[in-house]
């Protein structure tokens, strides 16, 4: 829409006369950025208009307000009206410019991304649940999903684009569908987007334990191989990546139970082990977070000891920080900052050398990977369909294609490959929007 308008995108740090910050508020550090990054914009480009937009403005609008460096608050649901709430500040803007642009039922449709080469497509937003340390249902509302068509026209849209990589994105990912019609369901999804001949892989982003159903977990088994005629020649690579982010938050049924988690650690592991076994070669991430209130060190310790019995590939880690406006800011038994770094530190090193396993364990194998850029070392540096972050040698003209490589050693979280063959480059698609 910006470009349409006769904007040019610059990097951040560049002279501009336009300067947007799209906030996150999921933790009071989150909030401290956003308030950095707009003073810093003003003091870089004093002439600038400087907008903040995000979630930090649905839940602090006055706070915001309050500051002198801000032109412009878009809160999240007029994302999609950003130049016409422009053009009340700046008349000079021109005011037909979206005329042309795709348009699905919520505004305009993303035509590309231009700093990545996977396209992160939201079919869902907000959430119903309580989680007691969460902000977001605050910030995002309730759950909500794009209408299928949408979802579909957004993909073949970018699909076509040459996005080799879809992302399928939402607040509560696994709730898709269920404000919709029957048939609507993230798994029915799945199989209309694997059926795209224009989508060259799905990847799907954090979703609940207790969201991922049998037949999600029938369609990773497959890949949704059945579907994609590359799989002869892929010797076992489907569409769907063989990929799945599954919070955890903590390894403790305590714990759990204070964070309002609709699950417990038997669960959790019955869940982990039918997924390791029944998907081969599957990359199985989790968030935890340490030091949540009323942890104690024996309760820490039984997390720990959990955590080091899954088949986990990697932790995502997160210090607790309390959150005002959520419950467990005012839970008793509050965690010292020392000792949440403490167990930060030490869950994360536990999560460095799952993933140096998993990585190692990939070596004398094939992957299937997208070129995302050329290292300063010449190589180039891939995303695999389970995650794993690959340095091959290459032509330029792969960037972005799916291409299989030889995996031929592990160092650290970085696999080494040398390049095989140019995966058969999806069709594009014929329909007609
Ligand atoms: S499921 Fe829990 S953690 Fe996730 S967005 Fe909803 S409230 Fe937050």
């Amino acid at each position: 829409m910006l470009e349409a308008a006769g904007y040019i995108v610059v990097p951040w740090g560049q002279p501009a006369a336009l300067c947007i910050v799209n906030s996150c508020t999921v933790t009071t550090k989150a909030d401290r950025d956003t308030r950095r990054l707009v003073r810093f914009a003003k003091r870089l480009n004093p002439d600038a208009v400087v907008v903040v937009t995000g979630c930090y403005v649905d839940v602090a609008r006055q706070v915001l307000a309050d500051i002198p460096e801000i032109d412009l608050l878009v809160p999240n649901r007029d994302k999609h009206r950003l130049l016409e709430l422009l053009r009340a500040i700046d008349t000079s803007l021109p005011t037909d410019t979206c005329r042309d642009l795709p348009y699905g039922v919520y505004g305009p449709l993303i035509t590309r991304f231009s700093t990545h080469t996977r396209a992160f497509v939201k079919i869902q937003e907000g959430c119903d649940s309580r989680c007691t340390y969460c902000i977001i249902p605050s910030a995002r509302g309730p759950a909500r999903s794009v209408f299928r068509d949408d979802v579909l026209r957004q993909v073949r849209l970018l699909a076509d684009q040459g996005h080799s990589e879809i992302v399928l994105i939402g607040t509560h990912l696994g709730r898709y569908g269920a404000d919709l019609d029957a048939d609507g369901d993230l798994t029915s999804l799945i199989h209309a987007l694997v059926d795209l001949p224009s989508v060259g892989r799905l990847r799907l982003s954090s979703i609940e334990p207790q969201e991922i159903t049998p037949g999600i977990v029938e369609l990773l088994a497959d890949g949704g191989r059945a579907l994609d005629p590359r799989a002869e020649m892929l010797a076992g690579y489907g569409k769907l990546c063989r990929h799945l982010h599954v919070p955890l938050q903590s390894g403790c049924d305590e714990i759990l139970r204070a964070m309002g988690r609709p699950y417990d650690t038997a669960f959790y592991a019955a869940l982990v082990w039918d997924l390791v076994t029944r998907v081969p070669g599957l990359c199985l991430g989790a968030d935890v977070i340490a030091g949540f209130p009323g942890e104690t060190d024996e309760l820490f310790a039984r997390t720990e000891a959990f955590i080091r019995s899954l088949p986990l590939s990697y932790l995502h880690v997160f210090s607790y920080s309390p959150r005002p406006g959520t419950l467990a800011a005012e839970l008793p038994g509050q965690v010292s900052p020392e000792v949440r770094k403490a167990r930060t530190r030490t869950l994360r090193a536990i999560s460095d050398a799952k993933l140096a396993a998993f990585v190692e364990a990939q070596v004398g194998g094939q992957l299937e990977v997208v070129p995302e850029r050329r290292a300063p070392d010449g190589r180039l540096y891939s995303l695999a369909d389970n995650y794993v972050r690959v340095s091959h040698d290459g032509p330029e003209a792969i960037l972005g294609k799916l291409v299989c490589v030889e995996v031929t050693a592990a160092c650290g979280n970085l696999a080494w490959g040398e390049s095989w063959a140019e995966t058969e480059s999806p069709a594009p698609d014929e329909t007609d929007d």
